[in-house]
C-alpha cells in the first residue's frame, strides 16, 4: 500500500479547516510521521491538512467561482446582508432614508469586493457558529486540523443540523434544489468519513529564539529583575554603576518566602469565593467553552479592605521597600515551581488541551512557553487566575508601600505629587484591567499561549516587581515636579487610557457581539473562518491601537521621575520592544488565520502600533 496518495506538486482540492469548503490547492510535502500534507492555498497561506481533507480534483464538480451561488464574494454579500452578521446594519424597525440606502449599498458593494477571495469554492455551505468559532480560536490551524474535522463530522451527522446550518445562512436562497442535493450529498460523504486517528501535534516553527533563545531567557529574566531592584537601590542609578553582587544568604529569607504563599493563596480564596458572574471564554479546539468566574474586581476590594485592617493597627507595610529584592526572589523561586508542575502536568494533558506551541519535544522550550492552555484543578483555573490577581494586586500593594516609605524615609506628612501620579495612574491601570476581567478572556494569553514558565513568571514577577520600579525609584531619588508639568503628564495619561480602553473595548465587543447595534457604523472584511476584521473606528486606525495607548501611558508613568537617570524609563523602552514583538507574533498568527484577507486588512491599515512611523 502506498504510504501517501497525493504527490509534491500536485494541484487538489483541500478543505478549509473548520468548514466544509473545499479550495484548489497545490502539495507542497508531505510528514510521513504526522501523515500530515502541506498544501498552499492560491491566497498563500499553507496548512498541514490530513488525506481525508483532501480530494482529487476530479471528484468534484466544478462549479466556476463566478456562478451564482459558488461564489464566495456571494457568499459574503448574503452575509454582509443578514442583519445578524453585519453590525452595519441599522436595528430592524429603523427606516433608512434614501441617501442612507444608496450609502448603504455602497458599503455593500464594497465589502463584497473586499470579501472576494479569488478563490474557487467547490462546496457551498457554511460551518455553524460554533464551527467557525471553535476554528476561530484556534489561530494554528495547522495544528489543530485532525481535531476540527472530526467534531465538524460528528457535528454534521443530524439532517436537522445540516437544515439549521443551512436556515442560519439563508442558504435556502438558493432556489435550485438539485444544487441543495449536492449539499446533501456531500454531507454524505462528509458523514462517511472515518474518524481519524489522533496525530500527537509537534511544534514546527519555535518562537523567542527557539531551545538557545528560550535557554537564555529563563536565565536573563529573573537576573534582570534582580539587577534593576539592585541598582534602584543605589544613590547613583545609573547604567554604568552595576551594583555589587548581594551574598546569596541576603537574597532568601523563609519568612518573605511565607508571606509570597500566604498572598497567593489569600488570591486564590479569593477567586474561590462564589461572587460575581460566571461567563464562558472562547470556544476551544473542542468546541467546549471553560467558564470563569469573573470576581477580581470583588477580590480587589477584599485585598484593600484587609489591608486597611493592616494599616490601621499600625502593620508596617513600608517595610517591604528594605526587603523588596527578597520579595522578588521569593516570587521567582514560586513561580519556578509553579512552572516545573505546570510542565510535568502538560505531559500528560489531553491533546485537545494543548496550546498550539509549546510541543517542540525540547524540554527547555516546552519549559518556557508552556504546552497546557487552560490548565486547572477542579474549576480552578490556574492561568486565569495568576494573569490579573497575584500579580496585578500585588503590584498596587508595593506601589502603596513604597508612597509609605517615601512618607516615613522623607519624613512626609504627604506624598510628593510625582508619587501620587504613579500610584494613580497605575492603580487605574489596575482597576480598570479587573473591572473589565471579561475582556482578558479574548486575549493572546487565554486563547493562545500555553502555561509555562513565560506566564508564571511574568504575571507573578515580572509585573508585580519591574512594573512598580517608578515608585522604587522614588523612594531612593526623590523627583520635584511643579503643578502644570503634572497637569500635563495627566492630560498624556488620559488619552493613553482613552485609546487603550475604547480600542480594547471596541474589539473585545466585536468579536463577542458582531451585531451590537453599538458597533453598527463600522465596517469590517469578513473572512473564510466566519469572524470579521474591523477596518473603521480605532482598528482602521492602526493595527493595533490598544498598543499604542498602553505605550503612551507607560511613558506617563516614567515622566514624574524626571530625567536624572534612564532608569525609571526602564518599564516603557521594555514595554515598546515587547508590543513590537507581541505584535509581530499576532501578525504571524493572523496571517496564518486569515489569509488573504489579513493582506487586505493591512493594504486598508497599513501602520502596526505608530501611525506614520511604524
Ligand atoms: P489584542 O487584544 O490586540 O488581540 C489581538 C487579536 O485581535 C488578534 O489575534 C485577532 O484575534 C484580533 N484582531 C486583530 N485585528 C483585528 C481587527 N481589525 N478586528 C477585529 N479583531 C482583530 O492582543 P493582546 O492580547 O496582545 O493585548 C490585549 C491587551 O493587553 C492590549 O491592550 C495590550 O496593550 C495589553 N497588554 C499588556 C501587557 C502588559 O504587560 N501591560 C502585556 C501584553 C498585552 P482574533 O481574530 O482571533 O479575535
Amino acid at each position: 500500500m502506498p504510504s501517501r496518495k497525493f504527490a509534491d506538486g500536485e494541484v487538489v482540492m483541500g478543505r478549509w479547516p473548520g468548514s466544509v469548503l473545499y479550495y484548489e490547492v497545490q502539495v507542497t510535502s508531505y510528514d510521513d510521521a504526522a501523515h500530515l500534507y502541506t498544501v498552499k492555498y492560491k491566497d498563500g497561506t499553507e496548512l498541514a491538512l490530513k488525506e481525508s481533507d483532501i480530494r482529487s480534483q476530479s471528484s468534484f464538480k466544478h462549479r466556476k467561482s463566478q456562478s451564482s451561488s459558488s461564489s464566495p464574494s456571494r457568499r459574503s454579500s448574503s452575509r454582509s446582508r443578514s442583519r445578524s452578521r453585519s453590525p452595519g446594519r441599522p436595528a430592524k424597525g429603523r427606516r433608512r432614508s434614501a441617501s442612507q440606502s444608496r450609502e448603504h449599498k455602497e458599503d455593500k458593494k464594497k465589502t463584497i469586493q473586499e470579501t472576494s477571495l479569488a478563490l474557487p469554492v467547490f462546496v457551498l455551505f457554511k460551518p455553524s457558529e460554533n464551527n467557525t468559532k471553535r476554528y476561530n480560536g484556534e489561530p494554528e490551524s495547522t495544528e489543530k486540523n485532525a481535531t476540527s474535522c472530526i467534531i465538524l463530522e460528528q457535528k454534521l451527522k443530524p439532517d436537522l443540523e445540516i437544515k439549521r446550518v443551512l436556515e442560519q445562512y439563508s442558504l435556502r436562497s438558493r432556489k435550485d434544489d438539485k444544487k441543495k442535493e449536492e449539499i446533501y450529498s456531500e454531507k454524505k460523504t462528509f458523514v462517511a468519513v472515518k474518524p481519524i486517528e489522533k496525530v500527537p501535534t509537534k511544534t514546527k516553527e519555535m518562537e523567542f529564539g527557539g531551545r538557545i533563545g528560550t535557554f537564555m531567557l529563563i536565565l536573563f529574566l529573573p537576573a534582570t529583575v534582580l539587577y534593576l531592584l539592585l541598582m534602584c537601590k543605589q544613590d547613583d542609578p545609573s547604567l554604568l554603576n552595576v551594583p555589587p553582587l548581594p551574598a546569596l544568604e541576603s537574597l532568601w529569607d523563609w519568612r518573605v518566602f511565607g508571606v509570597i504563599l500566604l498572598w497567593f493563596f489569600l488570591q486564590a480564596a479569593f477567586y474561590l469565593l462564589p461572587i460575581g458572574k460566571v461567563v464562558e471564554g472562547l470556544p476551544l479546539s473542542s468546541g467546549r467553552k471553560l467558564q470563569y468566574r469573573i470576581n477580581g474586581f470583588y477580590a480587589f476590594i477584599l485585598t484593600a479592605a484587609a489591608i486597611g485592617v493592616l494599616l490601621y493597627f499600625q502593620f508596617e507595610l513600608h517595610d517591604l521597600y528594605d526587603h523588596l529584592v527578597q520579595f522578588a526572589v521569593s516570587a521567582a523561586a514560586f513561580s519556578l515551581a509553579l512552572s516545573i508542575y505546570l510542565y510535568i502536568r502538560s505531559l500528560k494533558a489531553p491533546e485537545e488541551e494543548l496550546a498550539p506551541g509549546g510541543n517542540s519535544g525540547y524540554f527547555i522550550y516546552d519549559f518556557f512557553t508552556g504546552h497546557e492552555l487552560n490548565p486547572r484543578i477542579g474549576s480552578f483555573d490556574l492561568k486565569y487566575f495568576c494573569e490579573l490577581r497575584p500579580g496585578l494586586i500585588g503590584w498596587v500593594v508595593i506601589n502603596l508601600a513604597m508612597l509609605l516609605a517615601e512618607m516615613k524615609i522623607h519624613n512626609l506628612s504627604v506624598p510628593s505629587l510625582s508619587m501620587i501620579l504613579v500610584n494613580s495612574f497605575q492603580l487605574l491601570y489596575v482597576v480598570d484591567a479587573l473591572w473589565n476581567e471579561e475582556a482578558v478572556l479574548t486575549t493572546m494569553d487565554i486563547t493562545h499561549d500555553g502555561f509555562g514558565f513565560m506566564l508564571a513568571f511574568g504575571d507573578l514577577v515580572w509585573v508585580p516587581f519591574v512594573y512598580s520600579l517608578q515608585a522604587f525609584y522614588l523612594v531612593g531619588h526623590p523627583t520635584t515636579i511643579t503643578w502644570p508639568v503634572a497637569a500635563a503628564i495627566t492630560v498624556l495619561n488620559c488619552i493613553g487610557y482613552y485609546i487603550f480602553r475604547s480600542a480594547n473595548s471596541q474589539k473585545n465587543n466585536f468579536r463577542r457581539n458582531p451585531a451590537d447595534p453599538k458597533l453598527a457604523n463600522l465596517k469590517f472584511i469578513p473572512t473564510a473562518t466566519g469572524k470579521g476584521l474591523l477596518v473603521t473606528g480605532w482598528w482602521g486606525f492602526v493595527r493595533h491601537p490598544n498598543y499604542l495607548g498602553d505605550i503612551i501611558m507607560a511613558l506617563a508613568w516614567s515622566l514624574p521621575c524626571g530625567f536624572n537617570h534612564i532608569l525609571p524609563y526602564f518599564y516603557v523602552i521594555y514595554f515598546i520592544c515587547l508590543l513590537v514583538h507581541r505584535e509581530a507574533r499576532d501578525e504571524h498568527h493572523c496571517k496564518q488565520k486569515y489569509g488573504l484577507a489579513w493582506e487586505r486588512y493591512c493594504q486598508r491599515v497599513p501602520y502596526r502600533i505608530f501611525p506614520y512611523i511604524y
